[in-house]
């Protein structure tokens, strides 16, 4: 790597991306991806649109998105930021809450690239330990800091907080900004967006990679009271971000529109995961309750990096995690009920 660019760009350890089987026999269950979809209005809609009208520019302003987003969530167009996926939504805000006095606050352990942007931005950074039960605990974030961001449910544990937390989190730092990341709130959690009429220092950001079974379109968005949606606009037309290309936007506009569909489906996810955690209990696991499309989940005696590799010989992809601070847990996402029970059959022999 070349000397020239900063030490800060050395020191960064490249993202390693879940791997992305091309043989379809694989049982991909390690990024948390939905195993339904994408939603065939969503379909029709970029079929509809994969023709003449790639000649010309997308829209610069997502207006027809918006326009599906502020229906859906009874928000207004100006309440609204849209981004080619949440990671790029996420980026602008990290950009947007640099030279802050005070460390930005952000649990550990939680989803793996809050600490990669502050590094990436230079922001200062805490994190702040899960308590014993794996759960974010709300009284170690009410003194001075710069912002907090937290995923709720969180990743990868899948435990969701209350509103009534977030709210004492809101309250505790009327001058800073609380980025809330409902990546996975439409698989049993609250969503934080009715409190936006009652906090201007309240961002959240959503996308449409998990319930909607979008991953690859890559579109996110965040909703906060204008000004604070004004301050991400500023961020991203002064780098030129590219706006979301057109078969991003028609198509989810058509998912975000079919609620029925978004409904039917996490309703399923739902079920899955019920069944899923009380069968990992039955092979001796301890599971987290979680509210998103995944588990976490250990076994008091069996090593979970060989536990994951000895799945792996068997064609089931899952996500093990090892840091200091929680040792060794699997991170299963929540498939079609075959997908389950497969990968539970899969446990039992290998236990
Ligand atoms: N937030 C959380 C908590 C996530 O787990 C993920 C992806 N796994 C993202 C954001 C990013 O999602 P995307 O960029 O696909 O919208």
């Amino acid at each position: 790597m070349s000397r020239f660019w900063s030490p800060i760009v050395h020191s960064l350890t490249p993202y390693v991306p879940g791997e992305q089987p091309q043989m379809t026999k694989l049982i991909k269950l390690n990024t948390n991806e939905s195993p339904y979809g994408p939603p065939p209005r969503a379909l029709e809609a970029i079929r509809a649109a994969t023709g003449d009208m790639l000649r010309l520019y997308s829209d610069p302003t997502s207006e027809r998105l918006r326009t599906a987003i502020s229906n859906a969530h009874g928000v207004s167009m100006d309440e609204i930021f849209v981004g080619n996926g949440s990671d790029e939504v996420l980026a602008h805000a990290f950009q947007a809450l640099l030279k802050h006095d005070g460390p930005l606050l952000t649990p550990d352990i939680t989803y793996s690239f809050y600490p990669v942007y502050c590094s990436l931005y230079g922001i200062t950074h805490e994190p702040v330990p899960l308590n014993a039960a794996m759960q974010i605990d709300v009284e170690d974030y009410l003194r001075p800091c710069g912002g907090i961001v937290l995923p709720n449910p969180n990743a990868p544990t899948g435990i969701a907080l209350g509103l009534g937390r977030i709210e004492t989190l809101l309250r505790a730092h009327p001058d800073r900004v609380v980025v809330i990341d409902e990546a996975y709130v439409d698989f049993g959690a609250d969503t934080a967006i009715p409190l936006i009429r009652h906090f201007p220092n309240l961002l959240i950001v959503r996308t449409l990679s998990k319930a909607h079974a979008l991953a690859g379109l890559r579109v996110g968005y965040a909703i906060g009271q204008p000004e604070l949606i004004e301050g991400l606009n500023r961020v991203k037309d002064s780098f030129n971000s590219y706006p979301l290309d057109l078969l991003a936007q028609v198509g989810a506009t058509a998912a975000i529109e079919d609620r029925e569909w978004l409904a039917r489906t996490t309703g399923k996810i739902i079920k899955s995961r019920i069944g899923l955690t009380s069968s990992l209990r039955g092979l001796g696991f301890e599971v987290l309750p979680s509210q998103a499309n995944f588990v976490f989940a250990r076994h008091p005696d069996r090593d979970a990096a060989r536990l994951a590799a000895a799945l792996r010989e068997r064609a089931i992809i899952v996500r093990h995690f090892r840091t200091p601070r929680i040792a060794e847990w699997l991170r299963i996402t929540i498939g079609t009920d075959e997908e389950c029970r497969i990968v539970t059959d899969a446990l039992d022999a290998i236990l």
